[in-house]
């Protein structure tokens, strides 16, 4: 976890009120919502405040979730928060990392990214390890430019054919450390528990509130 190290005393406090989460993205706003809920948060989201999404041109997953929660903060005058976050191959050189939206392509297919990064993996031959992490970046921005953020991981190994259809994105192809179960075949709730998302924000919930 990235944010180890620093002095927690250190970090900016988020008091009660409004909080604008720099996501388009629906699904993500309802969940960093329900997360958000017991801290006395109004959240509201770039899109009902008619903000224009920025062009993620960072090279880390903290940078463009930095870039985002800033133009948001900065453009509304409220606290924002914003998260990026993808799935790192340690045998393909972190590929697709921040790129994980796009091998799914404009067509948002999956199944096609899933193919893409087995066949990548193939390619390199048999006895390419097949280890592999998400990453999620939350990144809390203030309009005076302030800004702090937070990283979680999950570690785990790529199974080919995917399983289950529960998840999301990359979930049907991963299995975690220890787990029996891939992402996919998981019940929301137990990935939930162990997830790259949750790490983040329980390190953000511990630091802000
Ligand atoms: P972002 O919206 O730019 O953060 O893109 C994140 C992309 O990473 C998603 O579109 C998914 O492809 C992938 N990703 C991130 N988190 C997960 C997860 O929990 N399960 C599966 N795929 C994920």
């Amino acid at each position: 976890m990235s944010g180890e190290g620093r002095d927690p005393q250190a970090i900016r406090r988020l008091a009660p009120g409004r909080l604008v989460i720099a996501s388009h993205n629906e699904g993500k706003v309802r969940e960093i919502r329900d997360l958000l809920a017991p801290y006395g948060m109004d959240v509201v989201s770039a899109k009902e405040l008619d903000l224009p999404e920025p062009e993620e041109t960072g090279t880390t997953f903290v940078a463009n979730a930095e870039l985002k929660a800033m133009q948001a903060a900065d453009l509304s005058g409220l606290p924002a928060l914003a998260d990026d976050s993808g799935l790192c191959v340690e045998g393909l050189g972190g590929d697709p990392g921040i790129f994980s939206a796009r091998w799914a392509g404009e067509a948002k297919d999956f199944d096609l990214a899933m193919r893409l990064v087995h066949e990548h993996l193939a390619a390199k031959g048999p006895d390419t390890p097949r280890d592999a992490h998400f990453i999620a970046a939350l990144a809390l921005a203030w309009p005076d430019g302030h800004v702090e953020w937070f990283e979680g991981r999950v570690d785990g190994t790529l199974v080919w054919p995917p399983r289950g259809a529960n998840g999301f994105g990359y979930d049907a192809m991963f299995l975690p450390v220890d787990g029996e179960q891939t992402f996919g075949e998981m019940e929301p709730q137990a990935k939930h528990a162990i997830s790259h998302r949750a790490d983040a924000f329980r390190q953000l919930v511990a630091a802000v509130f």
